[in-house]
């Protein structure tokens, strides 16, 4: 029988123990299972978010899901109630995924580029975003998502590694770690640009069909 490294190796995604190769200089969650991963989060000092933060909010729904979703970072509420997208934005979050057919823990897993909440909310920093980041590729390698859908700008920037807008990345599939990824705009900026609802609305059905044809 194949080694659990050795499927996911077959399907093109990198063992625990090669993501702390790639990034010696990161703290790697030497994790292989939920608990410890959930374990490690709850423990982590590898940026000063622990230091003003409630509680890591590691992520919240279907472990087995085939919908990853991603936005930016715990907010007030979330940092409060340890879990992703409860609050305003969570609410419309929760509407846009029921316009595809979606709920929140069926077949859907919602996290965060940052387990951490940064203070008054502010961006996220470079070192704060590469210390979360073996969490996120862990939880890839766990959930083994068929598709991602990236949550606003800096989402969407951080794991396509670039500073092109979101309307210039929108409307076409891109790949994050061998998975196909989908960019929409932020709940919380739709909250506040009711127009670009309609262009998200297209990027859902663009997920939509494209988890359908694969
Ligand atoms: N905004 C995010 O990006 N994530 C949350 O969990 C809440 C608000």
């Amino acid at each position: 029988m194949l080694s659990r490294d050795a499927v996911l190796s077959e399907l093109g995604i990198g063992p625990l123990w090669r993501l702390r190769e790639k990034a010696p200089d990161q703290p790697a969650p030497a994790t292989t299972t939920w608990e410890e991963l959930a374990d490690a989060v709850a423990r982590c000092t590898a940026c000063k978010l622990h230091a003003t933060r409630t509680q890591g909010v590691l992520g919240v729904g279907d472990r087995n899901a085939d919908w990853l979703i991603i936005g930016e970072a715990p907010g007030a509420d979330e940092d409060a109630q340890g879990e992703p997208f409860v609050g305003q934005a969570g609410k419309l979050l929760d509407a846009m995924l029921a316009a595809i057919g979606l709920k929140r823990g069926d077949n859907v897993y919602i996290t965060n580029v940052l387990k951490s909440r940064p203070p008054g909310n502010r961006n996220p920093e470079p070192d704060e975003v590469a210390a979360c980041r073996p969490y996120l590729l862990t939880q890839i390698e766990l959930i083994r998502p068929k598709l991602i859908l990236a949550l606003g700008r800096f989402a969407v920037q951080s794991l396509l590694d670039t500073d092109e807008a979101i309307a210039r990345l929108r409307g076409r599939v891109h790949q994050f770690q061998n998975v196909p990824l989908v960019v929409t705009y932020h709940p919380a900026y739709l909250l506040r640009n009711l127009p670009d609802k309609a262009r998200a609305w297209e990027d859902l059905c663009l997920a939509r069909r494209t988890m359908q044809g694969l």
